[in-house]
């Protein structure tokens, strides 16, 4: 095999340069360790940015993806497939929605999100209500509408002209979103709890607020929880912490264990505006993704993968406050379940160096938070060894 410096400059040679690397091959991976061409071991606290929920390697998905890969890859949606309606089935069985429609992954989920708010007002002779307001600071992809729908210029910069449709508030700011709403307004679209944009999570009434002005103005309430949905913070969905319901939601990310998919739910009243050729995705729902999803989804049930996820959670929280009380250098520890971060008094990309020498994949997001989002099988002796790491890091940098 080549050596990780030959793949790095061959890598730079024929792959655009859209991505900021770490400098390791990875080539395997098992439950929450990963392997590079090295062999050296690193324990995964990022899972692939919210993805490998049941972590790396599983016996059970790679059956479920092998079985399907031999019987039927692809056909396309002009046909039926069955695991595509299984697995809409459950998500129908265990959300507020009624219908799914499938996608590849998170952007081409809020895309549909976007289309099918437009079409449904326009179903309803309202042309003039195709305005979407978003948060500040949010994150919802990389497609010209979903970057304009994002709330960060690092984002944007250069991509000009925009998408036409969307205004922006600050995230938790109920008042800035009533002043935002006007007759043009559609729909209100949001992270219950935001991922990119530093593990933000909102005050506990300011969702169900949102969901009552929403109500109030015949708005529709869309939640992205592509980062948040399918276990992370220790609701198979994070806007059931809140006790409401939206009437759209995304997911990709968590949903098929790192196959691509992504998936837009929705009720009824609103998944009707999409009728055959209103919109559409040739691998969307493929069989081999739907397959892996029901194998994770299986997984779930069998090991109480969420339960799990809310205890180990609170305990890594609880670690996490910990090492605020003794480091100065650590100004809040937030999120919930397995999506946390720690806010740092400075920048944070030399940590993630740090951490990934001594053999943890974490991540740094907005330049001075750490984020964690492990696979959701992480255990307490992974998580005391990474404390450990952190609470020595953190000593160096005060000795320094
Ligand atoms: N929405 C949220 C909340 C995300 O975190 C992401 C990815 O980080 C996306 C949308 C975009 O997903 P994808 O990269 O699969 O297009």
């Amino acid at each position: 095999m080549d050596t990780q410096n030959e793949l790095k400059t061959l890598s730079d040679q024929v792959i655009m340069n859209t991505y900021a690397r770490y400098p390791i091959v990875l080539t395997k991976g098992k439950d929450c360790i990963v392997w590079d061409n090295n062999n050296t071991s690193y324990i995964d606290f990022i899972a692939g940015i919210a993805v490998c929920n049941v972590g790396h390697g599983n016996e059970s998905i790679a059956q479920a993806i092998y079985e399907q890969a031999k019987t039927l890859v692809h056909v396309s949606n002009l046909y039926y497939t069955e695991p595509q309606i299984r697995l809409a089935n459950w998500l129908t069985h265990h959300s507020f929605a009624d219908k799914v429609f499938f996608c590849n992954s998170g952007a081409e989920a809020n895309e549909a999100a976007i289309k099918l708010t437009r079409k449904y007002f326009y179903d309803k002779g309202q042309t003039d209500r195709f305005q979407i307001i978003t948060m500040k600071h949010s994150f919802h992809g990389r497609t010209m509408a979903t970057l304009t729908a994002t709330g960060q210029e690092k984002v944007k910069k250069g991509f000009a002209p925009y998408v036409p449709g969307f205004s922006f508030v600050p995230f938790n700011d109920l008042d800035a979103v009533k002043n935002a709403i006007n007759a043009n307004t559609a729909a209100i679209m949001l992270e219950p709890i935001q991922g990119e944009g530093g593990v933000c999570c909102p005050d506990t009434d300011y969702l169900p607020k949102l969901r009552q002005l929403c109500d109030d103005h015949g708005i529709l309430l869309i939640f992205d929880e592509i980062q948040t949905g399918m276990g992370r913070t220790g609701c198979l969905f994070a806007h059931e912490h809140y006790q409401i319901v939206p009437d759209i939601m995304t997911l990709a990310k968590g949903i098929a264990n790192g196959l691509p998919m992504g998936c837009m739910l929705a009720k009824d009243s609103v998944a009707k505006s999409f009728s055959a050729g209103s919109h559409a995705s040739t691998f969307g729902g493929n069989p081999v993704a739907a397959s892996a999803a029901m194998a994770m989804i299986q997984l779930y049930l069998k090991n109480n993968i969420i339960e799990h996820c809310r205890e180990i959670g609170a305990y890594f929280k609880q670690q996490l406050d910990s090492l605020n009380q003794s480091h100065e250098i650590i100004k809040e520890v937030r999120g919930k379940g397995l999506l946390l971060g720690i806010v740092l008094d400075t920048d944070g990309a030399p940590f993630v160096d740090l951490c990934l020498k001594k053999g943890f994949l974490i991540n740094c997001i907005q330049g001075n938070i750490l984020r964690f989002a492990p696979p959701l099988i992480i255990t307490k002796e992974h998580i005391d060894s990474l404390i450990q790491c952190l609470d020595s890091l953190f000593k160096g940098k005060a000795s320094h």
